[in-house]
C-alpha cells in the first residue's frame, strides 16, 4: 500500500502543479482570498466530499466519510500569501506587486487537494472520516482561530482523533527531508508596544523638561537584563525591539518616546511570566524618574505543541513512506509562529516541515521563507502529497 500512494501520488503531481502555478501566479493576502477558494473547490469538484465555505473568511472545509466506520483525522494546509513583491524570475511568478507566495502556501493547498483525491479514490477501504481544512490568514490573521469558531473540528459529527500540518520550507532543509520535534515545535510570538510620556523642551536645559529617551531606552536595556535574569536558560525567551521611535531633531526634547517589541516564548508558562514581568518593568522604571508610560501586549499565536505519540507517529509514518533517512528529529523549536497551534490545543497531532529547497541550492544559503526571492521546488509535490494522504490511512487503520 506504501509504494501505491507513492506512485499514485506521482501520477498526478503534474495536475498538483499545474494547480499550485495557478494560485502562485495569483496570490491573495489576509482571510479574503475568493480565487483561491475558487480554485480549490474546482480541484475538489466530483469528489465524494461533504464542503462548506467559512462565513468570515473564505475557507474550504471538506469532508471524507469512508465506507466503513471509524475515527476521524484532520489535515491542514493554510492558502495565503504575504505583501511581498516577487522577486524570483520563475516562469509562473506573480505578475502584480505586492502580493507573493512567499511562504510556500500554494504548495500546502495544491499538495491537500492532491491528497483529498488520492483518499477519495479509497473510500470504499477507509474506516473512518478525514476533514481537509483549507485555511485562508495564516500570516498574522488567526484564520485557523475563526475556522476553528466556525466549526472545523465538529465538521464530521465527532472530533479528529489526530490533525496534521505540513509546511514547506525554501532553505534550512534538503529537497524532501522532514523534520520535527516532540513537544514544542514553534513559538509564541506576541507583541510589546510601550510608550514612555515626558514633557518636551530646549535641548540646552533637559532640567526643565521631563526628558523620555533616556528612560525609554533604560527600558529596552532592562528588559533584555529581565529575559537574561528572570528565565530559565533552557526555556528560553526572545525579545527584540524592532522599532524604536522619539523626537524630531537633536536641540527639541521630545513629549515621548515609543517602541515596538516582538517577544517569543516557548512554553505557556514563560508567555505568561514574561507579560507580567514586562509590564511591571517598563511602569516601575518610568516611575522611577516620575514619568508615565503605557504598555501593552498585543497577543499574537501561541506556543505550537506537538502531542509525543502523534509525532512519534508522523515520524515513523515518514520513515516508512519516505525512507529512513527522509525524517529528522529537530534538536531545537524553531522561533517562528503558527496558528495551527490552535487546533494542537484542542487536538493532539504534530507540525511537519518538509524541505522544498531547489536542488541545485544550497539549504544554508538559499532564500528563506518570506524573502521575495524564496524558491519552493515542484519536486516536493509527490511525497508531501503521498505523505498528508498516508498519514490520514495509517492513523485511521491504527483506530
Ligand atoms: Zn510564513
Ligand atoms: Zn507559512
Amino acid at each position: 500500500m506504501v509504494a501505491g500512494i507513492r506512485d499514485e501520488a506521482a501520477a498526478i503531481s503534474g495536475d498538483i502543479a499545474e494547480l499550485r502555478h495557478s494560485i502562485h501566479a495569483e496570490p491573495e493576502i489576509g482571510l479574503d482570498l475568493p480565487k483561491t477558494q475558487e480554485k480549490v473547490l474546482q480541484a475538489l469538484d466530483g469528489l465524494p466530499l461533504e464542503i462548506r465555505r467559512g462565513q468570515a473568511l473564505t475557507s474550504v472545509t471538506a469532508v471524507l466519510r469512508g465506507a466503513r466506520p471509524g475515527k476521524t483525522v484532520l489535515l491542514r494546509a493554510d492558502m495565503d500569501a504575504l505583501p511581498v513583491t516577487e522577486r524570483t524570475g520563475l516562469p509562473y511568478a506573480c505578475r502584480q506587486p505586492g502580493a507573493m507566495h512567499a511562504c510556500g502556501h500554494d504548495l500546502h493547498t495544491a499538495m491537500l487537494a492532491g491528497a483529498a483525491r488520492l483518499l477519495a479514490a479509497r473510500q470504499a477501504e477507509l474506516a473512518g472520516n478525514v476533514i481537509f481544512m483549507f485555511q485562508p490568514g495564516e500570516e498574522g490573521s488567526g484564520g485557523a482561530r475563526i475556522m476553528i469558531d466556525e466549526g472545523v473540528l465538529d465538521a464530521a459529527g465527532e472530533r479528529p482523533v489526530a490533525a496534521y500540518a505540513l509546511h514547506v520550507g525554501s532553505s534550512l532543509l534538503p529537497l524532501g527531508l522532514v523534520a520535527s520535534r516532540a513537544g514544542t515545535a514553534l513559538a509564541a510570538a506576541d507583541t510589546l508596544h510601550v510608550t514612555v510620556r515626558g514633557r518636551g523642551g530646549h535641548g540646552s536645559q533637559p532640567h526643565l523638561a521631563a526628558d523620555p529617551i533616556p528612560v525609554a531606552c533604560e527600558i529596552v536595556t532592562a528588559l533584555q537584563t529581565m529575559v537574561t535574569r528572570r528565565f530559565n536558560v533552557f526555556d528560553p525567551v526572545v525579545l527584540t525591539v524592532g522599532s524604536f521611535h522619539a523626537g524630531t531633531t537633536d536641540n527639541v526634547i521630545p513629549d515621548d518616546a515609543a517602541f515596538v517589541a516582538t517577544v517569543r516564548t516557548f512554553s505557556a508558562q514563560s508567555r505568561d511570566l514574561v507579560k507580567n514581568a514586562a509590564l511591571q518593568l517598563v511602569r516601575q522604571i518610568a516611575a522611577a524618574h516620575e514619568l508615565e508610560s503605557e504598555a501593552e501586549f498585543v497577543d499574537g499565536y501561541p506556543v505550537t505543541v506537538n502531542d509525543e505519540r502523534e509525532f512519534g507517529f508522523a515520524e515513523s509514518t515518514v520513515r516508512d513512506l519516505l525512507g529512513e533517512d527522509k525524517f529528522l528529529a529537530a534538536p531545537f523549536p524553531l522561533t517562528g509562529s503558527e496558528d495551527f497551534s490552535y487546533v494542537l490545543e484542542q487536538v493532539p497531532g504534530s507540525f511537519l516541515m518538509i524541505g522544498a529547497c531547489p536542488p541545485d541550492a544550497d539549504p544554508i544559503t538559499a532564500p528563506y521563507n518570506h524573502s521575495a526571492e524564496a524558491v519552493f521546488d515542484d519536486a516536493v509535490i509527490a511525497d508531501g502529497t503521498a505523505l498528508y494522504a498516508e498519514l490520514a490511512l495509517r492513523r485511521l487503520a491504527a483506530g
